[in-house]
């Protein structure tokens, strides 16, 4: 991970995406280094390798498209690669790809945002909405970009940016979310994460054994 000027970490946007669906996938992933591949995350990966291949180019309406397009936030301590941005009269548009379902308010839109914040300050641009592609419906799914989650956004980046300087790796969710996680065989969720005196010597004499 990059420092910025000040000794600020520049967050990676995956990151976001990772700690919106459970922080401590996030911590696993980018403090601990572990990762597991799964079907989706093998689904996902050719999704986006489709993308990559195709390469730039203009299209009849004037349009112009950019692939695997890297980003940043100077002010937000943000890095990141765009699958595809389109740039037209309006300004450019980040469009995030994605092979499954998509969710309204779910960790797609966080990335897509944390795009968005990235394309205004690099352009100067506008850029009121990112899109989300998912594979699962093959359809378009437009994020607004308001106040709001430019907030979500930012607070995140934070929490984030205070978990990997601790090296922290909180608690996980532990709900239907470990069902589908890639990351379940090394997280083991539902094992206790304290055993109360597991290591306390025990008086002399108290041993039935
Ligand atoms: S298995 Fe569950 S708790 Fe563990 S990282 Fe995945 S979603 Fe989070």
């Amino acid at each position: 991970m990059s420092n910025d000027p000040d000794g600020r970490r520049s967050i990676p946007i995956s990151a976001l995406e990772h700690y919106a669906y459970c922080p401590r996938q996030a911590a696993l992933i980018h403090v601990e280094r572990y990762f597991d591949a799964s079907v989706e995350t093998v689904r996902g990966d050719l999704a986006h390798a489709a993308v990559d291949r195709i390469g730039p180019d203009q299209r009849r309406d004037g349009t112009r498209v950019f692939r695997s397009l890297p980003v940043w936030s100077d002010e937000l301590g943000l890095h990141g690669v765009c699958d595809v941005v389109q740039f037209d009269a309006a300004g450019p548009m980040p469009v995030e790809h994605k092979s499954g379902a998509y969710h309204r308010a779910g960790p797609a839109d966080v990335q897509v945002a944390a795009q968005v914040l990235c394309l205004r300050e690099m352009f100067g641009a506008d850029v009121p909405v990112g899109v989300v592609y998912a594979g699962k419906d093959r359809r378009r799914h437009e994020v607004l970009v308001d106040t709001s989650l430019a907030g979500r956004v930012r607070e995140m980046t934070w929490a984030i940016r205070a978990l990997f300087d601790e090296h922290l790796v909180p608690d996980g969710v532990r709900d239907a979310r470990c069902r589908r996680c890639s990351l379940r065989p090394g997280c083991m969720p539902d094992a206790p994460r304290r055993v109360e005196g597991l290591f306390a010597p025990r008086p002399e004499g108290s041993w039935d054994d």
